[in-house]
């Protein structure tokens, strides 16, 4: 079992919080198909054997490519790699790109789960974000994919923006629950290091974060989703019953996948690779027939990190019966730094460690705590 990744880097604008690899330079398109269809067949050996369960169109913005090229993708995969029967494709799309026109040519290709990024239902957060679409067309494209038999969609919502409050986040996240998505994915706003919002920031043209804020605010994004039935398996990740994301749910158990694309990121067990964020030096590359990438093999402390960091991030935690299979060299300094983390944090059972609802918001914390550094 094992996931593949595209990266599709074009964007209609720039989101002023974005620090995704992205152009909005759109001469290239069908040029970089081609290089990613290439790419794919240069890497068949990358993942051994092993099965694809899961394709995720990525990026930037996939819906930016016309059905027929994610359908050209889609094949060559299935030309080179062994998909398993009930294989998961999700495309990453915007609410500017699912029109009607769209959404019926959409239907010919085999993606059968959408990533939609409203990320807001407000205008006002829209427009402060710089996203290309409005409120209007965040729920029409929504009653769109319902009208054209899409249920299995998921919504990305951000919370913790400097202008919002309370009573707009609460606003939107009943607007995503109107339609009763599979999949609801919310994400505090992080100002990134040189991006447009970060400089905004800094020159005092907008507001910064306010982490009180932001904690309210996820606080009460769990209470409102979990009370309408929807599971707050990871993070940042809710689902109806049997709807968690396969392929994100599959980074956090360690499967490993295969990034195609500028900038997209690999994982074989052993080693990372992440090929170069630069849509021309990419296709040059690979129309030359060379990797357009650098890698870094994981040595054992760098795998528990990486384990302990997503784990700690789902519902169920950390396994302790696997802490022992797979790190049994650090379980003692794992017991020891946990008597470091506030006791609020953290629930313990007979199976493990989770975070608490107070702890969630300080996952990152948690995790990093219990990193082996030296
Ligand atoms: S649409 Fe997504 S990838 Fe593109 S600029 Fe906005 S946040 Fe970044």
């Amino acid at each position: 079992m094992a996931g593949i990744y595209i990266h599709i880097p074009f964007c209609k604008q720039a989101c002023h919080y974005c620090n995704f690899y992205f152009t909005t330079n759109l001469k290239n398109v069908e040029a970089s198909v081609h290089s990613m269809r290439r790419e794919l067949k240069i890497r068949k050996e990358y993942l051994g054997k092993q099965t694809i369960s899961t394709i995720y169109f990525g990026g930037g913005t996939p819906s930016m490519l016309h059905p027929s090229q994610i359908q050209q993708l889609i094949e060559t995969v299935r030309e080179h790699y062994l998909l398993e029967e009930h294989v998961e494709i999700t495309l990453e799309a915007n609410p500017d790109n699912l029109d009607a026109t769209y959404l019926k040519e959409l239907a010919d290709t085999e993606v059968n789960r959408f990533s939609i990024g409203i990320q807001s239902f407000n205008d006002a957060e829209l427009k402060w974000m710089n996203r290309a679409h409005n409120q209007q067309e965040a729920l029409e494209c929504l009653d769109l994919c319902r009208d054209f038999g899409y249920s299995n969609f998921s919504i990305d919502l951000i919370f913790g923006i400097p202008i919002s409050n309370t009573d707009i986040w609460t606003s939107n996240l009943n607007q995503a629950l109107r339609l009763k998505p599979h999949h609801i994915s919310c994400y505090a706003l992080t100002v990134e290091e040189n991006t447009a919002l970060d400089h905004f920031v800094k020159a005092g043209k907008t507001p910064a974060v306010v982490d009180k804020d932001q904690r309210e605010q996820f606080y009460l994004g769990h209470d409102i989703l979990e009370a309408h039935g929807y599971d707050h398996y990871e993070i940042s990740n809710y689902a109806l019953q049997g709807h968690a994301s396969k392929h994100n749910s599959s980074y956090w158990e360690g499967v490993h996948y295969l990034g195609i694309g500028p900038g997209a990121h690999s994982y074989n067990g052993i080693s990372r690779s992440w090929n170069v964020a630069h849509l021309i030096q990419y296709m040059k590359a690979i129309e030359e027939n060379r990797l357009p990438l650098e890698s870094e093999i994981l040595d054992l402390k760098d795998q528990y990190n990486e384990w302990v960091m997503t784990s700690i991030r789902k519902k169920v935690g950390i396994d302790i019966s696997l802490l022992g299979e797979m790190f049994s060299v650090f379980k003692s300094h794992f017991y020891n730094m946990l008597e470091e983390i506030p006791s609020s944090y953290i629930v313990r059972d007979s199976k493990g460690i989770r975070l608490s609802k107070e702890g969630m918001i300080f996952a990152d914390f948690v995790g990093s705590a219990l990193f082996k550094t030296d």
